[in-house]
């Protein structure tokens, strides 16, 4: 079998062009894999694991953008728990499985815990100076009437 170098498509050995890509050659299986080229099919295996779930889309695509920092191969799968009347609720009743290569495990969940923890200290310093606002508004009004 020969392989396209371009588009990936798998050929007889006698065949010395690829129909779709003129200027590419063909080359054996070895070939390919020495030069990463993925074999038909072979994308597919490729196996990934679920590092954490995302409650919202703006969380995936924050946890998608860090590990793609760290050249991790990584894409959100939305997960519907069931229909849901977008239109009526404003609400999604759904989650997403962040996907990523199988040998980035380890290092992607690290990643997601250290943004989980600033997330969280973030938003309660949010709280805090929200609070702290309120409070300086009360002081604020004048003690006592006319
Ligand atoms: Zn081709």
């Amino acid at each position: 079998m020969k392989y396209c170098m371009q588009c990936g498509s798998e050929y007889q050995d006698g065949v010395v062009r690829c129909a779709d890509c003129p200027d590419s050659a063909l080359v054996d299986a070895e070939t390919m894999s020495q030069r990463h080229i993925p074999l038909p099919g072979e994308s597919d295996t490729r196996k990934f694991a679920r590092v954490a779930t995302a409650e919202d889309q703006f969380t995936a695509e924050d946890y998608v953008r860090l590990l793609e920092l760290k050249s991790i191969p990584v894409f959100a799968q939305p997960r519907r728990a069931g229909v849901v009347d977008v239109l009526t609720t404003g609400a999604l009743e759904s989650w997403w499985d962040i996907m990523v290569g199988e040998e980035h495990l380890a290092q992607a969940a690290q990643l997601i815990a250290q943004e989980q923890q600033q997330l969280e200290s973030t938003s309660a310093e949010a709280a805090r100076a929200a609070e702290e606002e309120e409070l300086e508004t009360e002081s604020a009004v004048p003690p006592g009437g006319p």
